[in-house]
């Protein structure tokens, strides 16, 4: 009798299919096969061989193996099986994340030749106003090696180009193999500067009790050198033949911090990013399955890849949101990064500034070591920061007069100054003054920010935009106005103020476009003065040197927000944007614009004490019964009307009631109606994981059985970062 395996599908469902294997076959978990489901044959991934399926069931039988190796390895298999069931996202999905698009499609685990390009030694007959192709030429005949078709694309020239420089017989092309990766010699790597004595405590209270699982917490203040530290640690700790994960919230707003692990370890370094082509994935995905010692700088799908020597693990800037999936598969990459050391057996780096509650929460049990840098490197101060109180100040375009002649005054010390506003856009609302009127989103139940740049109103929940009209809409009246501050505004009111100071602003919309970035970070590092205006994309991990003052345009919104983590997140976000002040040779200095300055959050973060604050925090979070105290889940519903949603969750709640679980709502969501969706949500808090994840077991499988699919959309956020 021939025997049976058990296999994955990248489908949103949580169902596992059967398959009989050819007896020529020998299959293993975290194989890539080929399986017929319908009329289709599919990519499938083996979980399981010699299982027993149901009696009675004809079976198809697997029709090929893609290859004789297990794609995902035993650790990566176990790991990303732990997280579909922690995460209760179905296994397939969860498996197949691990994988590059290409394998996903089903196409062989090997590198491509690529074809290259090179310039002909025919002479060029060009027309005269042929400027791309001549210039295209030239580009051609400085590499007379040959030239990567992804090369040439990249650099701003199109395929139809090449073609037509190749049919004139000036251009022709090769095929060339992927060089074997060069690992850059010793001799190639510069050495960084020497740790400070502060940094030297901190560097050897992180190897201690090396060996093993050992999760450290690096808690630096901004500036401190983390990332020297980080080096340090890797070049002492980590044996040239092993790999390590760096991962980092976002790698294009910070390509400084690439190139300074590249001039460590040249060559040793890969990235991995959502701006990376197929291509270059599966060139990646193969050096990491094939074990090469690399050191893999990524972002939050890298916590997933099939790493088979991994030694070391560093998580840069832990607190931060975005490594949490806000769709789909929900899963934390710190988190899944923390049991990946545990599985492992190795140690584990989590750096910030600013610690996440849990992070510290962990540190005070003892199950992380807490290490900290309480100065920073190259005897820079800490910014000073001060409250500026605004309920009766005039203001213009959001800043009020101390806060422009601050500004002056660095500027006419030669300095820069940035200027952190939350809400890109020009206003976050366009109000009528005579009637009251707001654009609402049709599909929403928000209102629609104004961009002016393009004249667009725009939905930031979806992705609804309509023009902008001069007059109300709904009385045709002049007094049709921006209320509230959006980056855009800011930038007009200080390029007003400031003619004849460059003023950069930084937002989703203005980096939008490759490289722009980089072109902005390139502008501000030549250290002339200039005015950076921008949203929390300024906030994260810069290191400019010339910024000595930072204006917070408005500290309010999340002061009285009902998500119970926006303090938190007030305060980590503010502390972050203050970093960037001072970290050069002088000092930083910063003003916080509020309405509340006598509110007890600001005023302690005033003075600076970041675990004082943090203590205050998890008090209240332990009074509350809120994470990181109890362990929390969100089933979420999505109808065609709130009704609908509503009774969906009043459903499951029954299963809920039980000793040491408590249930919060139904209730509508903060943004009740998204997309035309109507949302409401279940919170489900536990005493303990174990409890939590045997309901939400239970849960999923009720729900997978009952016949309400179709109706009512419904998903499950473990350990949710936004409960609005
Ligand atoms: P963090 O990541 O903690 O915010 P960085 O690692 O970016 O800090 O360091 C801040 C600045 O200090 C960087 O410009 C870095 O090159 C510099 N720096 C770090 N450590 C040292 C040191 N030991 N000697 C001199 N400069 C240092
Ligand atoms: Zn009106
Ligand atoms: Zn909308």
């Amino acid at each position: 009798m021939s025997s049976t395996a058990r296999i994955a599908l990248n489908r949103p469902i949580r169902q596992l299919f059967d398959y009989t294997v050819p007896v020529e076959l020998q299959l293993q978990p975290g194989q890539r096969v080929h399986v017929p489901f319908g009329r289709q044959k599919i990519t499938g991934i083996v979980v399981e061989t010699g299982s027993k399926p149901p009696a009675g069931i004809t079976l198809k039988p697997v029709s090929y193996a893609l290859e004789d190796w297990p794609a995902l390895p035993a650790e990566t298999f176990r790991l990303l099986s732990w997280a579909s069931d922690y995460y209760q996202h179905p296994l397939g999905e969860c498996l197949f994340t691990a994988l590059p698009p290409a394998l996903r499609r089903g196409q062989p685990a090997e590198e491509k030749p690529e074809i290259c390009w090179r310039a002909t030694s025919a002479s060029p007959e060009l027309p005269a106003n042929a400027h791309k192709q001549k210039a295209l030429l030239t580009l051609l005949q400085e590499h007379p090696e040959g030239l990567a078709t992804s090369a040439i694309t990249k650099s701003g020239y199109t395929q139809q180009q090449l073609k037509s420089l190749a049919g004139k017989g000036l251009a022709e092309s090769l095929i060339r193999k992927p060089e074997p990766a060069s690992h850059t010699a010793d001799s190639d790597v510069t050495t960084g500067p020497t740790l400070s004595p502060a940094q030297e405590n901190a560097a050897e209270q992180l190897v201690e009790g090396e060996n093993g699982f050992n999760p450290c917490l690096l808690f630096g203040i901004t500036g401190s050198g983390k990332t020297e530290i980080y080096l340090d640690y890797l070049k002492k700790n980590l044996a040239r033949d092993k790999q390590a994960l760096v991962l980092v919230p976002e790698i294009n707003l910070t390509p400084q911090t690439v190139a300074r692990f590249q001039r460590y370890f040249g060559a040793r370094i890969a990235v991995w990013h959502s701006a990376l082509n197929d291509r270059e994935r599966l060139e990646t995905w193969l050096k990491i399955r094939n074990g090469e010692p690399i050191i893999l700088i990524g972002t939050r799908s890298a916590a997933l890849l099939p790493f088979t020597q991994l030694s070391a693990i560093i998580v840069d800037e832990e607190h931060d949101s975005s490594y949490k999936q806000g769709d789909g598969f929900r899963y934390s990459a710190r988190d899944v990064a923390v049991y990946r050391a545990h599985l492992n057996h190795c140690p584990i780096i989590l750096g910030s500034a600013t610690p996440s509650l849990e992070s510290l929460n962990n540190a005070k049990q003892g199950k992380y070591k807490l290490v900290r840098l309480e100065e920073r490197a190259k005897n820079a101060a800490p910014p000073s920061l001060s409250l500026l109180d605004i309920r009766s100040r005039p203001l213009e375009g959001g800043l009020s007069r101390p806060a422009i002649s601050a500004i002056q005054q660095a500027l006419n010390k030669g300095e820069q100054a940035l200027v952190f506003v939350n809400r890109r856009g020009f206003a976050p609302v366009m109000m009528c003054f005579d009637c009251g009127h707001t654009v609402e989103c049709p599909r929403c139940d928000t209102r629609l920010t104004y961009h002016r740049r393009d004249r667009a109103m725009r939905c930031h929940h979806c992705d609804y935009q309509t023009a902008a009209t001069e007059a109300c809409p709904e009385c045709q009246s002049e007094a049709f106005k921006p209320v509230g501050q959006g980056t855009e505004r800011t930038e007009d009111i200080l390029g007003e103020a400031f003619p004849d100071t460059p003023v950069v602003r930084v937002d989703r919309d203005s980096t939008q476009r490759k490289g722009s970035i980089q072109a902005i970070l390139k502008q501000v590092n030549k250290g002339e003065p200039c005015i950076l205006v921008g949203t929390q994309m300024l906030a994260k991990g810069h290191d400019f040197p010339n910024v000595t003052l930072v204006v917070v345009v408005n500290a309010d919104g999340g002061l009285f927000s009902v998500d119970f983590r926006a303090p938190e997140q007030l305060i980590q976000t503010l502390l972050q944007v203050s970093g960037r002040a001072g970290r050069g040779a002088k000092p930083g200095e910063v003003l916080i614009q509020t309405c509340h300055s006598d509110h007890p959050l600001l005023k302690a973060l005033c003075r600076g004490n970041y675990l004082e604050i943090t203590d205050q925090l998890l008090a209240e979070r332990e009074s509350g019964l809120l994470p990181p105290f109890r362990a929390m889940a969100i089933l979420r519903a999505e109808g065609n009307t709130m009704e609908q949603s509503l009774q969906f969750l009043d459903s499951v709640k029954p299963m809920t009631q039980r000793p040491g679980i408590e249930t919060w709502g139904p209730l509508p969501a903060l943004i009740a109606r998204r997309a035309d969706r109507h949302r409401a949500q279940l919170i489900i808090n536990s005493g303990t994981r174990k409890s939590l994840n045997h309901l939400l077991r239970q849960i999923c499988h009720h729900l997978d059985l009952a016949a309400t699919r179709g109706k009512v959309r419904w998903m499950i956020d473990v350990d949710p970062l936004e409960t609005g």
